[in-house]
Parts: structure tokens; C-alpha cells; sequence
């Protein structure tokens, strides 16, 4: 993008007041979680700067401010990177997607979008669960890849597996934790609408699924993840034996999917919309501690771990030269997002747009 025009910079990278509301909002919950920290130092180590940085987390933007050209031009602001901050989940996800679904998008034709449900737990439990499922994940693509000829019966080498990424996610309501994965498999072979979709079960009809018959694929994940998860050997005569496993789909990937692949972890609701509590925070404090969300496998092992694109940063450059083609002496400031939204004089702009840009 050379030589791109003022007019257009200014219409399509201006930060809209929503989006300073909605940053004000993210720190006056930040409030909340602060309080949380605070009541639990006083059970556990938490880091002596954990609470300063989330309360100075977003505070602040650097600017860049062109007088003549009355704009300006977002630079930099200090992120706490806490998992239970509102503003860094939102910048987590924006940086993760502009990251991972470049390189994701060209297995987009053969990726499907798996999610592998557990019974709903208790609070006690959901540290081992989480554990649990991360190990058992493991042994869910080994069998899918039918490495060993022990698990031929399962049958699915002819599905082509090339990769796979899991993301977990827990919802929460009143002292029950609900963890799931949200995946994208990629399959050479995979025809779902030449399986059919034509068994049901119990899971046919549920809150999340609505309404849904399932293919054989469908039936075989359920019943491998439950075998799996209940530490049942995976015999033919062990999976032939179950009637029910557990609650899994999987669908051709949709756009969307991505946005649910890479959010962070934990809601600041439940699942009825209240904000967390104490003891929400608490529980998912300590069960995810040092965990890891995003893991890749197969063609999608090393995609997980790649550093930021350049593309931002590339298109951001020309951007400036344009502004400074107009004003070449921008002044630095130090605004908070909140008092922004109160002056009118000024274009507000940020390279932060960019990543919507791209991703149109
Ligand atoms: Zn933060």
C-alpha cells in the first residue's frame, strides 16, 4: 500500500467512540478483578506487581498528536497481560487471529471444527479435569492418526488426518464448570455430507446442539473421547460395548469458528450473563494457572508457536508517512482513552484498526 490517501486513512482506521466506551468499561471491571487479587494474596503468592499493572493496564495511550492536521494517532499503551484483564483477552484475540489464520486459511477447504464436551464438573474438580483433558487430547490425535494397528477397528486412517489445534474453553454457572475444546481438525477425506447425518441419541436434542442428528464420524469421536477420559482401555470390544459416549460434533469450519478458536479462556460472565465472582475467580485462578490454551499438532505444530506478523507494522509505516506529509512535527501526549471520548476537535486513529482491516 503506497502512497495511501489522507481521506482514507482518516475514514478507515478512525477509533470510534464505542470503542474508547468499551475501553472505559473493560477498566471499571478491571476494578473488580484488582479487588479479587487483593482478597487473594491473602491466601496465596500472588507477584507484587500483579496488582499495579492491571490497575495502570490501559490507562494511558501514548499519542502522537498532529496539530495541523488535528489528529491523533494512537501509539502505544501499557498492557498488563493478565488472563483475567478485559482489555488484554480482547487484544490477545485480535493478535492471535491476525497471527495464526493467515496460515490456517490454506488447509481452509479440508478443516473441520470439532468440540469435545465433558459432563458438566465442580469447582473441586476442575483443576485435574483440565490436566486431565489436556493429556488425553493427546492420546485422542494418536488414535485418530492410528499410529498403531492395536486401534485398526476404529478406521480412521482413511479420514487423511494432516493437523489439528485445540483451544480450551470453560464456561461457568453457579459452582459448575463446564471445560470444552473448541478444535480445527484438518482431514484429507472427510465427507460429511457423504456420511449423512442420520443417528440420533440423547445429544440430538440439547441446549447447545439444538436440534441435530449425527453422522458415524460424529458417534465415533463421542465415544473415543468418553473411552478416553474414563481411563477405559480403547478395545473393539470396550467401544462396541457403549452405547453413549460424550457430547461431541464436528462441522465443516466456518468463519466465525476462528473467533471462538482463539478468544481467551474465560468469560467475565457466566453462562446467564452475571459477572464472575470471587470464587468463580478464585477456581479459575488456580485450575489454570500455567496452562496452556492453544495447542497445535501435525501440519499445525509449529504454526502455534510463529511470532507477529509484519504486515501490521508494514502498513502502519506507509500510514505515517502520509501524516507526516501533512504535519511533520506530531507532539507525543499521554490521553486517557475516557477524556478522548469528550473532545471533538480531533480524529482519533490507531494502527490497532488494522488488524480489522486485514482481516476484511
Ligand atoms: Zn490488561
Amino acid at each position: 500500500m503506497n502512497d495511501v490517501a489522507l481521506d482514507y486513512i482518516l475514514e478507515n482506521f478512525k477509533v470510534k467512540d464505542e470503542y474508547l466506551v468499551s475501553v472505559h468499561n473493560n477498566n471499571e471491571y478491571n476494578k473488580v478483578i484488582v479487588d479479587y487479587y487483593k482478597k487473594l494474596s491473602n491466601e496465596i503468592f500472588i507477584s507484587s506487581s500483579k496488582i499495579p499493572s492491571l490497575k495502570a493496564c490501559n490507562k494511558f495511550w501514548l499519542i502522537e498528536q498532529y496539530d495541523h492536521l488535528q489528529v491523533k494517532d494512537f501509539i502505544s499503551t501499557n498492557l498488563c497481560k493478565d488472563k483475567f484483564c478485559n482489555n488484554c483477552k480482547k487484544v490477545r484475540q485480535a493478535s492471535r487471529m491476525s497471527r495464526f489464520i493467515p496460515q490456517i486459511e490454506p488447509y481452509r477447504n479440508k478443516l473441520f471444527h470439532i468440540v469435545l464436551t465433558i459432563p458438566n464438573i465442580k469447582s473441586d474438580d476442575l483443576k485435574y479435569t483440565v490436566e486431565k483433558m489436556a493429556r488425553s487430547f493427546k492420546l485422542f490425535v494418536e488414535c485418530i492418526r492410528e499410529k498403531s494397528d492395536k486401534r485398526s477397528f476404529l478406521d480412521f486412517k482413511k479420514y487423511g488426518f494432516k493437523g489439528a489445534i485445540r483451544s480450551l474453553e470453560i464456561t461457568f454457572k453457579k459452582n459448575e464448570y463446564h471445560p470444552h475444546y473448541h478444535c480445527a481438525f484438518v482431514f484429507e477425506n472427510l465427507d460429511l455430507e457423504g456420511e449423512g447425518r442420520s443417528i440420533e441419541n440423547p445429544y440430538s436434542h440439547s441446549f447447545s446442539n439444538g436440534e441435530r442428528l449425527f453422522t458415524e464420524f460424529e458417534i465415533k469421536i463421542q465415544k473415543l473421547w468418553y473411552l478416553i477420559m474414563n481411563n477405559i482401555r480403547i478395545t473393539q470390544e470396550n467401544f462396541e460395548n457403549l452405547n453413549l459416549g460424550y457430547s461431541c460434533t464436528c462441522d465443516k469450519f466456518r468463519d466465525d469458528d476462528y473467533a471462538e478458536m482463539f478468544k481467551y479462556m474465560t468469560k467475565e460472565t457466566d453462562e446467564t450473563s452475571n459477572i464472575l465472582t470471587y470464587d468463580h475467580f478464585k477456581t479459575l485462578y488456580k485450575s489454570t494457572y500455567h496452562l496452556r490454551q492453544l495447542q497445535g499438532y501435525g501440519c499445525f505444530y509449529q504454526i502455534i508457536k510463529e511470532d507477529l506478523d509484519d504486515e501490521v507494522d508494514k502498513m502502519y509505516q506507509d500510514i505515517r508517512f502520509e501524516l507526516l506529509k501533512y504535519d511533520c512535527r506530531p507532539i507525543l501526549t499521554l490521553d486517557r482513552p475516557f477524556d478522548l471520548l469528550n473532545q471533538n476537535d480531533y480524529i482519533i486513529i490507531s494502527r490497532k484498526k488494522i488488524f480489522d482491516y486485514l482481516k476484511k
